[in-house]
C-alpha cells in the first residue's frame, strides 16, 4: 500500500510542479513514507534522515516531509527529536501535501497533519488520474481496520475501515488498464471486509472481470473472518481472479488466536481453507505468521508447524513477535529470546522445504505467466504465473505485457525459470545456462 500511496503522493506533488527523481542531490523537497509494521521502523526514519544530512551539508536543506504509519504513530515525537523534519503527514492526510510544502517553502511552522480523512483524501485522490503505466498495478479499495489484533498498529495508524465507492474504484481500474495495466492488485488492510452500501468484495470482482483489456485480478491482504460465501463462490466463477490466496493465519493453535483478538478458531480456517479448494481445486494458499507470540508455549507452536505442514502454503512471511508501542500485547511477557529464535529457525525449515517440494513438482509443467519487463542489459524478461511465482525466461522479442505459456525448467529459492513452449525444443542449451 505504501507503493501506491508514494505513487499518488508523487502524483499530487505533480500539479505544484514537484517531478519525483532519483537523484538525491537534486531533491527540493524529501518525503520518506514509512510503514509501521517492521521493527525498528522509527530508528530507520532517524538513519534516513542522517543520510539526507550529510549529503546537504553546507548546503540548502531540502523540505523534509515524513509520510504513513510511523508519522501517524510517533508524528510529535519525530518533530521534536528531530529538527531537521519539516512536517510530518499520517497516510489519511497526505491529500493535503502540496499545502504543506507550499507552507514549509515559506518556512512557516513545523506542521503536524495527523487527522484521520479519509473521505477527504479519496475525493482528492479521485480528481487525480492515475497515471501508473505498470503492467501489474496496485489499487487501494479499502483502508483501516476495526479487527484490534492485540499485535497490530493498523488501526491506531490508518484509522477505521473505510471502503471506496464501486464506481470511484471501476473508474480508476480503467484509468490503468487504458494505461496498459493487465494486472490490477487491489489492496486493502482488510481487503475482503470491502464493503460499500450493499457491495461486497465479490461484487467488486464480477464487476472488473468485464474490463475487456484486463488480464488478471488479486487482492490482499484479507482475514479469515471476513471470507464470506459470496466471496468462496468468486474464486469459482471469476476466471480472471488468480487461484492464489494470501490469508494471514499467524498461529496455528486456536488459544493463541483468542490470546491474540483473531477471533477465529484454527477449525475455522480450516475450514474456510477446505471450501475454497471444493469450489477451486488448483487454489494454493500463503500466510503470515508470527512466532513467539507472548504466552505461546511448545506445544502452541508445535501447532503451528502442523498447520503448515497439513495446509502446505505455497509462501509463509514468519517474524518474531516484536511489540508495538501503544498495542495491548506490548503490555504482555515476551518469549524469551532464545527459545524464540529457535522456533522461528524450526518454523522457517519446515516452511522452506514445502516450498522446495512445491518448486521441484514445477519443473517441467507449464505455467502462464505475464511478463512485466525486460531485465536490464539482457535478453531475458521477468513475470508472475498465476500464483505470483516470479518467473524468467530468455527472449530475443519483446513480451512484456504479453502471457505466454512457459515450461519450467529451473528454480532457485525465489525465482522459475522457463522457457516458451513454443521454443522449448530449439533451445538445448537452457538448462546449462540456468544451472549456470
Ligand atoms: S486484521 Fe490485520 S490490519 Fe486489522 S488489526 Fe488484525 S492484523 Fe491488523
Amino acid at each position: 500500500m505504501n507503493e501506491y500511496d508514494s505513487n499518488r503522493i508523487a502524483a499530487l506533488a505533480e500539479k505544484i510542479n514537484y517531478i519525483r527523481t532519483k537523484d538525491i542531490k537534486e531533491t527540493d523537497c524529501y518525503v520518506l513514507n514509512t510503514c509501521h509494521i517492521r521493527e525498528k521502523a522509527t530508528d530507520k526514519v532517524y538513519h534516513d534522515i542522517g543520510r539526507v544530512k550529510k549529503e546537504f551539508r553546507n548546503k540548502k536543506k531540502p523540505i523534509i516531509i515524513i509520510a504513513g504509519c510511523v508519522a501517524q504513530a510517533e508524528g510529535e515525537v519525530l518533530l521534536k527529536k528531530e529538527s531537521y523534519i519539516d512536517a510530518v503527514i499520517g497516510p489519511q492526510s497526505y491529500h493535503e501535501i502540496n499545502e504543506i510544502i507550499i507552507k514549509s517553502e515559506k518556512k512557516s511552522n513545523k506542521i503536524n497533519s495527523t487527522e484521520f480523512n479519509v473521505i477527504k483524501k479519496f475525493d482528492q485522490l479521485n480528481l487525480l488520474k492515475n497515471s501508473n503505466n505498470k503492467i501489474s498495478s496496485f489499487l487501494t479499495i479499502q483502508e483501516g481496520c476495526d479487527k484490534f489484533c492485540k499485535f497490530c498498529v493498523v488501526p491506531y495508524t490508518r484509522g477505521p475501515e473505510h471502503s471506496r465507492s464501486l464506481d470511484e474504484i471501476l473508474l480508476e481500474a480503467h484509468q490503468l488498464v487504458d494505461r496498459g495495466s493487465k494486472e490490477i492488485i487491489l489492496l486493502g488492510q482488510n481487503v475482503n471486509a470491502y464493503h460499500f452500501e450493499k457491495l461486497k468484495l465479490s461484487h467488486l470482482l464480477i464487476e472488473l472481470e468485464k474490463i475487456k483489456n484486463l488480464k488478471r485480478i488479486r487482492y490482499t491482504t484479507s482475514h479469515p473472518n471476513d471470507v464470506s460465501t459470496d466471496l468462496i463462490d468468486a474464486h469459482k466463477n471469476c476466471k480472471k481472479l488468480m487461484p492464489l490466496l494470501h490469508l494471514p493465519v499467524q498461529s496455528g493453535s486456536t488459544k493463541i488466536l483468542k490470546d491474540m483478538n483473531r477471533g477465529h478458531t484454527i477449525d475455522k480456517y480450516l475450514k474456510i481453507i477446505e471450501e475454497l479448494k471444493e469450489k477451486k481445486p488448483t487454489i494454493k494458499f500463503s500466510s503470515d505468521f508470527i512466532i513467539a507470540y507472548p504466552g505461546e508455549t511448545e506445544d502452541d507452536f508445535n501447532k503451528t508447524v502442523s498447520l503448515i505442514k497439513k495446509v502446505k502454503f505455497i509462501n509463509s512471511y514468519s517474524f518474531i513477535y516484536s511489540s508495538r508501542p501503544g498495542t495491548p500485547a506490548s503490555n504482555m511477557r515476551n518469549v524469551d529470546i532464545k527459545t524464540a529464535k529457535e522456533r522461528l529457525k524450526i518454523f522457517q525449515n519446515v516452511a522452506n522445504n514445502i516450498k522446495k517440494d512445491y518448486r521441484k513438482k514445477l519443473i517441467n509443467s507449464v505455467s502462464e505467466v505475464l511478463f512485466e519487463n525486460k531485465i536490464k542489459n539482457e535478453d531475458k524478461y521477468f513475470g508472475r504465473d498465476e500464483y505470483f511465482n516470479s518467473v524468467i525466461v530468455s527472449s530475443k522479442k519483446n513480451l512484456t505485457g504479453q502471457i505466454k505459456k512457459i515450461k519450467i525448467k529451473q528454480h532457485n529459492h525465489n525465482t522459475l525459470f522457463g522457457e516458451i513452449l513454443s521454443d522449448c525444443q530449439k533451445d538445448k542449451k537452457i538448462k546449462e545456462e540456468y544451472a549456470a
